[in-house]
């Protein structure tokens, strides 16, 4: 049965790690799987339409060189950084960029691939047109998206290639420090106001993203970064995947006046599924209950209208509440969300609706 035939709105997810779940496994998009949480089959049992599908470039030290001279990344790319990335003053030092570009081309060359080799059951889109005509026929899009700009080098030469391969968002920082910006470690309980803001490299591309009309993700950056940003970009503001901070005092989450920033610009916040981001204890505990990601969305929707929340479930690379489990458990949030009363139109909102709002007025078609 399909998610249209429930009368449920198909879902378009904000991030997923599954390129990385995928070259770890060895599994492919197409079978189903008992390891990770998205692959075609899960996908339309849940009615998950698509997302983004982010790039994330894990440090050198996280990734082993295979025989062949493939490299395999950590296997649970949010659980291992969250250790690695904890604390600013044991931060690795920033990554080459030859080694960030050729792991870039790679895990993208990867998604092109499931694309290619779909017989037209899943495409790459790049405008909220082709993405909402995705939407009504069932062909699962794909957003490619770059989760921290190592990769991009200060002259914006490798953002005009990534572009043309089909990149249509980019996220400034994971949760490190590169030369454009600097993450928030993952600290709990901690303020987002963790260091510094944008460098000058960063602003300039800021205004390369803004001229070209790509998403900027602002979902790991720091309190001044975000708030360089907003001054300084033309375009929403988008985090694509992070919680209400007065819930849980993560430095991953958005306080009150980052979420009214976002509302006043027209954008619109994620609600991250990770256990760790939802608990108000900031604990890794599975047994979350549904309700308590009820409770954020609501939350943001309180403060913001419901214009400006959606899903961001960083499946494939984080600890999911166990009562969802994977993307085939996406209608069991949509039920509880339905149980507290929300009308159709906020859960088509929720859903896909406001996702594809955002990507028109940033993208312009
Ligand atoms: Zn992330």
């Amino acid at each position: 049965m399909t998610a249209r035939a429930q009368g449920v709105p198909p879902i378009f997810d904000g991030h997923n790690d599954t390129v990385l779940s995928m070259t770890k496994t060895g599994r492919s998009f197409f079978e189903r799987s008992e390891e990770g949480h998205i692959d075609l089959p899960r996908a339309r049992e849940g009615g998950l339409g698509g997302g983004f599908f982010a790039v994330y470039i894990a440090d050198p030290a996280a990734v082993e060189t295979t025989a062949a001279g493939s490299m395999r990344p950590e296997s649970h790319p949010l659980e291992t950084a969250m250790g690695r990335y904890a604390d600013e003053r044991t931060w690795p030092e920033p990554m080459p960029l030859d080694y960030a570009e050729a792991r870039a081309v790679e895990l993208l060359g990867r998604l092109l691939e499931v694309a290619e080799g779909s017989d037209g059951q899943v495409a790459t889109v790049h405008t909220a047109r082709e993405l909402q005509t995705c939407l009504d026929r069932g062909t699962f899009a794909m957003l490619l998206h770059l989760e921290g700009a190592e990769p991009l080098d200060p002259d914006g030469r490798a953002l005009e290639t990534f572009y043309a391969a089909g990149v249509r968002s980019v996220g400034l920082t994971h949760s490190r420090r590169n030369r454009y910006a600097t993450g928030v470690p993952f600290k709990f309980p901690s303020s987002p106001d963790t260091g510094p803001g944008l460098t000058d490299l960063g602003r300039a591309l800021v205004r390369q993203l803004n001229a070209r009309r790509v998403i900027i993700d602002l979902s790991h950056i720091n309190e001044q970064g975000f708030w360089d940003v907003a001054k300084l970009s033309s375009a929403p503001l988008v985090c694509t995947h992070s919680n209400a901070h007065a819930l849980s005092p993560s430095a991953r989450n958005l306080t009150d006046r980052q979420l009214d920033a976002i509302k006043d610009s027209r954008g619109v916040a994620g609600l991250n599924f990770h256990v760790g981001f939802l608990r108000e204890d900031g604990g890794r505990e599975p047994n979350t209950p549904i309700a308590r990601m009820v409770e954020h969305i609501e939350y943001m929707a309180e403060r913001t209208g419901i214009d400006h929340v959606a899903l961001g479930s960083d499946y494939d690379g984080a600890t999911m509440p166990v009562e969802l489990r994977d993307a085939a458990g996406l209608p069991r949030l949509m039920e509880a969300l339905r149980s507290r009363g929300h009308t159709d139109g906020d859960l088509t909102k929720l859903a896909h609706g406001n996702w594809v709002r955002v990507l028109r007025e940033t993208w312009g078609a």
